[in-house]
């Protein structure tokens, strides 16, 4: 006999995480920070090693406060995750139940339909525009009685493609207020445009906005899971509830800690990371590939029907991207070799795999 479950369920896939690679190759299919991490960082997690028969401070009074004070917060609006995905999906539980509708733009974030269908509610995605961009207008037009929440991917995942700041402040104000803009800056660190969303000050000046941040990208953390929202009061106090209590480890915490005290440092492998994505942007529409500019740490390339052939030619050059059959490839932006394995793959000068 079956065991009873969810019927729900059988319409969420698993995630689907980005390919794992042979030692020695480019593993580019999951955004990570190519640097190892920080000395500093290192040390805080080893210290904290000798306390780990200890629960966590699930307050993290020391992360939050740091945090309130570099952005100017009040320590309540803040909560944390076992990284921002977790975050995520605490504000759909938040806010959304059984029926209920969350929005967001597609392609965007492979996690948020999973996420919303877990819930129970109901995604409702809206495709991107010819340029691969959020699209606003049929965005708001798609607002229903049943709407509780919207992602913004900004930039997005996997398109590297922003909104511009006073369109995307337009929009907000056009949302009714009972209805909750969540602003996912997981790559922000990595825009350079002069159209750049602040979401912090959107979420300052409108009761509606949350914006999530992540230590998994741009301070290379991703190991560790942690990242935290920054939320309306009364929202931010539903996120602790639904939490799973003690999720973010005292090891998170600590290297999140340092992490801030090491912005200047953090700072400098950013910019790197953001010169190569150039190059590797440079290169691949030298080489003929229809790659979108971006404001992320990875680059799209529209492959469209190609994408099979061109993931191989990667592959065979001992890179590993993230493929979207049918659709096109995300390649991250990862170190000066890293990024000359590419260029020199899809300018078919594969170099022999050494060993
Ligand atoms: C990577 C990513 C996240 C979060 O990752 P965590 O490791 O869970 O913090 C959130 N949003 C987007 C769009 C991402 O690409």
């Amino acid at each position: 006999m079956n065991i009873n479950q969810r019927p729900s369920l059988a319409a969420v896939p698993a995630y689907r995480q980005g390919k794992s690679a042979a030692p020695g190759a480019s593993k580019l299919s999951s955004n990570e920070s190519p640097h190892a991490p920080l000395p500093s960082v290192v040390q805080s997690i080893a210290k904290g090693l000798e306390n780990i028969h200890r629960y966590p401070n699930m307050a993290a009074p020391e992360l939050i406060g740091a945090l309130a004070k570099e952005y100017g917060l009040d320590p309540e609006q803040i909560s944390l995750g076992a990284g921002s995905v977790e975050v995520a999906s605490q504000l759909i539980h938040a806010v959304a139940g059984e029926g209920d509708e969350v929005m967001f733009a597609w392609r965007s974030f492979e996690a948020y339909p999973s996420l919303v269908r877990i819930a129970g509610a109901v995604p409702v995605e809206i495709p991107l525009d010819a340029e691969f961009k959020h699209d606003l207008p049929a965005m708001l037009a798609a607002i229903t009685e049943r709407t509780r929440l919207i992602f913004i991917c900004n930039p997005n995942n996997p398109t590297g493609t922003v909104v511009a700041a006073d369109a995307l402040e337009k929009f907000v104000a056009a949302v009714p207020e009972n209805i909750l803009v969540v602003i996912d800056e997981a790559y922000v660190h990595f825009d350079r445009s002069d159209i750049r969303v602040d979401g912090l000050k959107l979420l300052r000046k409108y009761p509606h906005v949350a914006v999530l941040h992540t230590f998994s990208k741009a301070y290379g953390l991703a190991g560790l899971r942690i990242g935290y929202a920054v939320s309306p009061t009364q929202v931010a106090q539903n996120l602790r509830k639904v939490a799973v209590p003690f999720g973010v480890t005292d090891l998170a915490q600590r290297a999140a800690l340092a992490s801030l005290a090491a912005t200047a440092e953090l700072n400098v492998r950013i910019d790197e990371v953001v010169a190569q994505r150039e190059r590797m942007l440079e290169g691949l529409l030298a080489a003929g590939y229809p790659a979108v500019p971006s404001q992320a740490n990875f680059v799209w390339v529209a492959a469209g029907d190609h994408t099979a052939e061109l993931e191989s030619v990667l592959n065979e050059g001992n890179v590993v991207v993230r493929a979207f059959p049918g659709e096109g490839l995300r390649i991250s932006s990862g170190s000066a070799q890293d990024v000359d394995r590419v260029l020199a793959a899809v300018n078919n000068k594969v170099q022999v795999k050494s060993l």
